[in-house]
């Protein structure tokens, strides 16, 4: 644990460009509220152009550890940086990406750091005493914490669309280009295979049409594909589809990815609390199901009951005349 009084400065890290810019929309927010800098820490190779990209959506700085042996992510060679960064620089908040490879890493740095870490904060806050406040969906979506911290630096994990992405503005900002030591792995990537999913992440999916357990075979998804291609969205499911029928390799939901998209069409999906917390920030929900007290009608903007393998290509004929 360090200091209280000696930490200052608000950092923001993640594996993924985007929710880097999305977390320092928010750390902008509570920099400004601190009366404190912002800080971006970028690890990669090849990164210097990225880092002054950086400033303009926030950033007061920006510490780039450009190095070829940071490529690709590596959790002890990250985790030695940051932790070698934080132990030299104090920072009071760190904000650090909610993915696979950041909660992890934003776990095992705060164990080394000797400090608490919330995952998954879905709101940010400090109060009076410069504590930082962390709201997070607990219970299976049923409640909301909120968690405020003992120690410093103050580590949360943030989801992808949490906050949204800050538009750039031209600003100064410092890059500061660090040697870290790097530790060396235990571990070596033997092969790299681009995951097989769709181009756009469904997080950044303007529509989304999803189907439930309501699918009765795999091929079926295809009337889902049509629509998509109609409404120029993209397909999305519950979980029981990827880990029971094994029909997709991501979900929509709470331990899945959550969604904010202008429409979410949900086929077959009944609606229960864990899927709802993945889409309750979309902005228009329609619900297609052939039970009227399926709980989904509860959160629908606009609800059909019926069989959704006729609304679904009635629904589709309808928009393609419309849209013609
Ligand atoms: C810790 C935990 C985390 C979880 N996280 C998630 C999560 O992130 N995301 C998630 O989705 N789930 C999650 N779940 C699972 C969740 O509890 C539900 O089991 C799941 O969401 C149900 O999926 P479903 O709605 O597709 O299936 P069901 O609940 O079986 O619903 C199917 C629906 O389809 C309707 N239907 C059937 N046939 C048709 C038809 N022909 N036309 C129209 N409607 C039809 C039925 O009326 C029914 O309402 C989690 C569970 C746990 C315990």
């Amino acid at each position: 644990m360090s200091n209280m009084s000696e930490s200052k400065g608000i950092w923001v890290f993640s594996d993924t460009y985007d929710l880097t810019l999305e977390m320092l929309g928010k750390g902008r927010e509570l920099a400004n509220t601190l009366r404190t800098e912002l800080a971006a820490v970028l690890i990669g190779s090849n990164i210097q152009e990225k880092a002054s990209e950086l400033t303009k959506y926030g950033a007061d700085k920006v510490y780039l550890i450009d190095n070829p042996a940071l490529k690709n992510f590596q959790a002890e060679a990250y985790l030695s940086v940051l932790h070698n960064l934080a132990a030299n620089y104090h920072p009071e908040i760190l904000l650090i990406g909610s993915t696979k490879n950041g909660k992890p890493l934003a776990a095992r740095l705060a164990t080394r750091l000797n400090t608490g870490c919330v995952p998954d904060c879905t709101r940010l806050s400090v109060d009076e005493n410069r504590r930082l406040i962390g709201e997070r969906i607990t219970y299976g979506g049923n409640a909301i914490a909120k968690v405020t911290f003992k120690a410093k630096p103050q580590i949360v994990t943030v989801p992808s669309r949490a906050f949204e992405k800050p538009s750039p503005q031209e600003r100064n900002g410092q890059v500061l280009k660090l040697d870290v030591k790097i530790e060396e792995p235990r571990t070596e990537s033997v092969e790299r295979k681009p995951l097989e999913t769709s181009t756009t992440r469904i997080e950044e999916a303007e529509v989304i049409i999803s189907c439930g357990r309501g699918l009765e075979n795999k091929e079926d998804k295809a009337l889902l594909d049509d629509l998509a291609t109609v409404l120029c969205g993209q397909v999305g499911c519950s979980r029981p589809l990827v880990e029971d029928r094994k029909w997709f390799s991501e979900w929509v939901g709470l331990s899945g990815h959550k969604v904010k998209p202008k429409l979410y069409i949900a086929c077959g999906i009944s609606g229960v609390i864990q899927h709802v917390a993945g889409i309750r920030d979309s902005k228009l929900i329609v619900a297609i199901n052939k039970d009227p007290e399926a709980p989904i009608f509860e959160i629908a903007d606009y609800g059909v009951v019926g069989n959704l393998y006729e609304i679904v290509p009635a629904l589709q004929d309808a928009l393609k005349k419309q849209l013609q």
